[in-house]
């Protein structure tokens, strides 16, 4: 089985405080995650250069990009370009289908998030086309302050016909991980396949869910306003990891355990 952190920001968003090559660093060294996703919010430059560079680190990258639409956020995956902020769920679904890529609620109807309603999920879905496109749904973000907004996305996810997926929307190196999905294979190419035939499970790593509260918002915002970055140096050559994996996911399903 494959491990994937779908939802992380690098720097080019303006609340993260880590570079690219921290982020595939830091994954390749400390956790056990096959394959991780970028997705700034409405940029898709650190995706892109981190595509690039995820073989120095041994490393696979999904290009992806959080969109602001004007229901809330979404999650684009396999995608190479910027799609528009501010458009419909239903249109920017569908830009995300032409272009080849894949959509995942991200942390549905969380508070003090910018979050998608229940019904806008609902309404979009019965758009022609959308399903197809829109297939996963965050059933676990590892990133709420609010921690009950995720049982709430939990309950949804098993209502809807989409793909359950755990995250750590991470802003942070030491939060990588925090939130999974765990899938059969291990690729990209065999990620994509288990959205699409809703064969994901959610994993949370137990042990590192409450550092989000302690290096959330503020604090955070603190780091990046004084102009601190976790980055290291781009090697010139591939880099081989002796996996330290301090990062151990927890093997036990959320949503098994929270049945
Ligand atoms: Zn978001
Ligand atoms: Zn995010």
């Amino acid at each position: 089985m494959g491990l994937a952190d779908l939802h992380i920001h690098t720097n080019y968003s303006w609340d993260s405080t880590c570079t690219v090559s921290a982020i595939l660093k830091y994954t390749a060294e400390f956790t056990n995650l096959n394959l991780i996703a970028i997705t700034d919010h409405d940029q898709i430059t650190g995706a892109l250069e981190a595509v690039q560079r995820a073989p120095f680190y041994g490393v696979e990258v999904i290009p992806g990009i959080e969109i602001t639409t004007a229901d809330g956020h979404l999650i684009a995956l396999f995608v190479n370009e910027i799609i528009p902020a501010g458009m419909s769920l239903t249109k920017t679904v569908l830009r995300v289908g032409e272009l080849g890529g894949l959509c995942i609620a991200p942390h549905p109807m969380a508070m003090w998030a910018c979050a998608l309603s229940e019904k806008s999920i609902r309404e979009a879905l019965k758009v022609p086309g959308v399903a197809e496109v829109l297939v996963g749904i965050e059933a676990y973000n590892a990133g709420l302050i609010y921690r009950r907004s995720n049982k709430r996305a939990t309950a949804l996810s098993r209502e809807l016909p989409l793909a359950s997926v755990g995250s750590s929307d991470s802003h942070m190196l030491i939060t990588l991980g925090s939130g999974a999905t765990e899938f059969p294979g291990g690729s990209a190419t065999d990620l994509r396949r288990a959205l699409e035939t809703r064969q994901t499970q959610v994993c949370i790593n137990s042990d590192r869910t409450g550092l989000h509260i302690l290096v959330n918002w503020a604090p955070r915002m603190m780091l990046r306003k004084a102009g601190w970055i976790a980055w290291n140096e781009h090697p010139s050559a591939p880099i081989r990891f002796s996996r330290m994996k301090r990062v151990l996911i927890s093997s036990q399903h959320y949503l098994a355990s929270h049945s």
